[in-house]
């Protein structure tokens, strides 16, 4: 089976013009590393990687658009991916949005548009349905998968576990006039349950929007997770993703990625990991209560005068109780989670970003400033304030939130990550700003303008052409 696995996606690659010797897909376990959550198999190093080494450049095989629905975005053009203020239906008859005749007649909407179109679609001339719009990635994978040199893949990758019907082929079924045949629906249901258990994000800019889609990568897919991930990737402007190494690898161990957010805390992952990917991860980060020191998990002791914080007992079992470091106090998994409900929605309330609000909110309700969701806070005030409108204050507690975030991920040990490199970039921009705003004396510029060059320099090895600088802190997948 190995041997199968490996010549399909050897094949894979050297279709798109790549080949590497550096790693093979294995069968793993985590009975020797703690750091992975095997899925059976997975990729191994046959040689030593530095950070920043590449492993492999993969090339999506289906690329799609997000589903859409009342609380999602606003539906993309499926084939061009910009938000047309006006998509009209396909003038090719297919029920399917486009921006207009060439994406239309876009040699990559050709074959989908036909099939749509031989189902007898349900929409007026020149409309279009949001669940034909939905249904498009079933549509794509069938287009890709059912025969040709791809369609190993329906045997080879993994599938979401579910026998609940699949939404985008129910979504598609829904709004054609003919049924689909028997072998199209399975081929379509396998597809979206790849998609399901694999597919990454990728984000590309239109028209100065971020657009974020879902992308089937079929080696990347073969990483398994972990919270401590040796690995991160960037796409270019083609999609390409663009794996390298984040920490030091060496031969005979695992490569792995992240299926979630790295920077939130074990109970919040684990809950992630758990509703989309259908896994209990156990690696060492999990495994322990502090994250390595960091705290991410914990909360303020709940007893009057103790300045303890309390930790899980057992971070791996959603039911464990709480522990006070301090003074003992045990608390129940379910005041916590109310807890944490509490934190989220008093984060969630801040919408004009003040660090004067938040250090009261955070005194008033007794909130560790590096707690559970005041991180993601934080962050998302460094991605989304714009460096000049800031007022003296705001700019000086983004620079030491990005300078806290950074020494998070120092000692979270996630190595040459791409949050790093996004920190680093927007920290010399803050720095820049400061520059720009006062007559510094030409020694403390100096070290202002050797603080912007360093860190440029470090953004610029990890991120490495990647023009989406900005990541979107909510995003799944
Ligand atoms: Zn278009
Ligand atoms: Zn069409
Ligand atoms: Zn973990
Ligand atoms: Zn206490």
């Amino acid at each position: 089976m190995m041997d199968f696995v490996n010549s399909s996606v050897d094949a894979y690659l050297a279709d798109n013009g790549v080949s590497y010797n550096g790693w093979t897909i294995a069968a793993v376990d985590d009975g020797g590393d703690a750091t992975v959550v095997a899925a059976g198999r997975g990729l191994v190093a046959t040689k030593d990687y530095e950070p920043g080494d590449v492993l492999f450049v993969d090339t999506p095989l289906i690329v799609s658009p997000r589903v859409t629905g009342p609380a999602s975005p606003p539906p993309v053009c499926p084939v061009c991916y910009t938000t047309a203020t006006a998509l009209a239906g396909c003038p090719g008859g297919c029920g399917l949005p486009v921006c207009g005749g060439p994406c239309a007649r876009h040699p990559g909407h050709s074959d989908e548009c036909r099939y749509v179109r031989s189902m007898g679609p349900k929409t007026g001339a020149g409309r279009w349905s949001a669940g034909l719009y939905n249904g498009i990635v079933a549509v794509r994978a069938l287009t890709v998968l059912k025969d040709g040199p791809y369609a190993c893949f329906l045997d080879v990758l993994q599938k979401k576990s579910t026998d609940m019907p699949v939404f985008e082929v129910e979504e598609l079924k829904k709004n054609i006039n003919m049924k689909l045949t028997e072998d199209d629906e399975r081929i379509m249901t396998v597809a979206c349950k790849i998609m399901d258990a694999n597919c990454f994000e990728t984000i590309t800019y239109r028209r100065d929007k971020l657009i974020s889609l879902k992308g089937l990568y079929p080696v990347a897919s073969f990483m398994n997770h972990s919270c401590v991930p040796n690995t991160m990737h960037n796409f270019d402007g083609t999609f390409k993703m663009t794996v390298k190494a984040s920490l030091p690898i060496h031969k005979g161990q695992e490569i792995t990625t992240t299926y979630t957010h790295l920077i939130w805390p074990t109970a919040i992952r684990q809950n992630h990991l758990l509703t989309s990917k259908q896994f209990v991860c156990t690696c060492i980060r999990c495994c322990d209560p502090k994250e390595f020191g960091t705290q991410l998990s914990a909360l303020n002791c709940i007893i009057q005068n103790c300045d303890g914080c309390i930790f899980p007992i057992n971070p791996l079992d959603k039911t464990s109780f709480w522990q006070c470091s301090l003074c003992a106090k045990l608390v129940t998994h379910v005041e916590i989670k109310s807890f944490y409900k509490n934190i989220e929605s008093l984060m969630n309330s801040i919408n004009v970003f003040c660090p004067k609000t938040l250090r009261t909110i955070l005194d008033a309700f007794n909130i560790r400033k590096d707690g559970p969701y005041v991180v993601d806070l934080r962050l998302k005030f460094i991605w989304k304030s714009k460096n000049t409108s800031l007022n003296l204050e705001q700019l000086l507690y983004k620079e030491k939130s990005c300078v806290e975030l950074l020494d998070l991920i120092h000692k979270l040990g996630l190595g040459q990550c791409r949050l790093l490199g996004l920190i680093s970039l927007e920290l010399s921009k803050v720095i820049e700003e400061k520059v720009s705003r006062f007559n510094w004396n030409t020694k403390t510029l100096n070290i202002f303008n050797n603080q912007i060059i360093l860190l440029r320099q470090k953004s610029t090895a990890i991120l490495d052409g990647d023009d989406n600088t900005k990541i979107s802190v909510d995003d799944n997948n």
